[in-house]
């Protein structure tokens, strides 16, 4: 079940020789992304505290005043679906430099299968390789 999870976000686990390889590589590409991901909470934290603080002033001066908190709570989630996205694409990439290394002919840009090409250029996203 989690298998079938991770290789739905992500499809480049399929790609490599076993599971415990493709395992092994989401495991170092975690690792290679905790700058970015600590950057990440980081901003969260900070913005959660400053919408925190902005709700506890409107509180203190209009008490009746709920309306903004929905926004609030709303502008957070998509930040974190935002930031979310942008470390699985993040992954994505590292796994598949992981792939490359491990000579599976794919391209790094964009993951389409580049087994038996003549060209050094990928017919997907136009990247040279
Ligand atoms: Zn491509």
């Amino acid at each position: 079940m989690i298998d079938a999870i991770q290789r739905a976000i992500f499809p480049e686990l399929i790609r490599f020789q076993s599971r415990v390889a493709g395992r092994r590589a989401l495991q170092l590409a975690r690792t290679e992304m905790l700058y970015t991901r600590r950057t990440l909470v980081r901003m969260l934290v900070f913005a959660s505290i400053g919408v925190a603080a902005d709700q506890l002033v409107k509180w203190l001066l209009v008490p009746k005043h709920p309306g903004m908190i929905y926004l609030a709570d709303a502008a957070l989630l998509a930040c974190v679906l935002i930031f979310s996205l942008l470390l699985r694409n993040e992954m994505r990439l590292v796994l598949r430099r992981y792939l490359r290394m491990d000579n599976v002919d794919i391209c790094i840009q964009c993951g389409y299968d580049t087994a038996g090409l003549d060209e050094a250029r990928c017919p997907e996203c136009g990247k040279q390789f």
